[in-house]
């Protein structure tokens, strides 16, 4: 178990005032610059979704996210899926909100909030999170997704996919190889119990927004020939997740689809 949970219950459901206060001015800045940088792109506004990335927050801070205008949430580690799915999906509930597959079902009018898995996934922790995760934003190889299809499909359910592509080939990162990412993307759309839904990237740890940018680009230029095969499952292959507090504009430029955002809405992590 991974040290920083022993120090904070993120279970917790109750935070004060002024914590909440700078979640909600986080989200509000967030959105915003969102919508600045559709617009300098020439982009639809709305056309970026923000996913909220939750990875060390409590429940009381991901709640006061959703509270001010947070519609998609991302955690990285099964153990804090499985930490805060109950409290969370309680909470949202009281909002008439549904969350992540366990909600989905009681209330078909209430407003679906997506639960993602951003953070690696080994093949022992799959079952952890299929009963609460919309969409699997890391996987990364055919044999990741032939183990997801298989427990999806013992489940009776589907599941969303991205392809993770190691864009900037730092070794650091997870992802497939970008000289690979079609031919896998392509095998991940025959599987049944998955929904191929796009590709994920981090972007490059450097200064240099040329370099930044050409991954983005990259991604994008990938899953338009991902699209344009017409290979069998590959035309939901729509969503680009790249873009994060320090890049996102970059991304947009590039055609984000969704931004995945954790410093900028709840500050500096104590943890990790
Ligand atoms: C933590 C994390 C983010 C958000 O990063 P920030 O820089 O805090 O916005 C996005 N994606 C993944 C995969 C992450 O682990």
């Amino acid at each position: 178990m991974t040290a920083y949970m022993d120090h904070k219950n993120l279970a917790n459901e109750v935070i004060d005032d002024a914590r909440a206060r700078e979640i909600t001015d986080g989200v509000h800045r967030v959105l915003d610059r969102i919508a600045a940088a559709e617009e300098q792109a020439g982009r639809e506004a709305g056309s970026v979704r923000l996913l909220a990335a939750t990875k060390t927050r409590d429940i009381g801070e991901i709640m006061a996210a959703i509270d001010a205008g947070v519609r998609m949430i991302g955690e990285n580690r099964p153990q804090e899926v499985t930490a805060k799915a109950e409290g969370l999906a309680r909470r949202c509930a009281e909002r008439g909100f549904s969350l992540g597959v366990a909600g989905a079902a009681p209330d078909a009018a209430a407003e679906h909030i997506p639960f993602h898995l951003i953070g690696q996934l080994q093949s022992n922790k799959i079952g952890k999170v299929l009963p609460v995760v919309d969409t699997i934003e890391s996987v990364d190889s055919i044999d990741l997704a032939e183990k997801i299809s298989r427990r999806a499909v013992a489940r009776g359910i589907t599941v969303g996919v991205l392809l993770e592509v190691n864009e900037s080939g730092e070794e650091s990162k997870s992802g497939c190889d970008p000289a690979h990412a079609i031919r896998i993307a392509q095998k991940i759309g025959t599987l049944d119990g998955i929904e191929l839904q796009g590709l994920m990237t981090i972007g490059a740890h450097v200064h240099d927004e040329t370099v930044i940018r050409r991954g983005f680009s990259h991604l994008r230029k990938t899953r338009d020939l991902i699209l344009a095969s017409g290979e069998p499952g590959t035309d939901r292959c729509r969503e680009l997740s790249m873009g994060m507090t320090g890049d996102m504009e970059l991304a947009i430029a590039e055609g984000s689809t969704i931004v995945r955002v954790g410093t900028a809405i709840f500050g500096e992590r104590a943890f990790i």
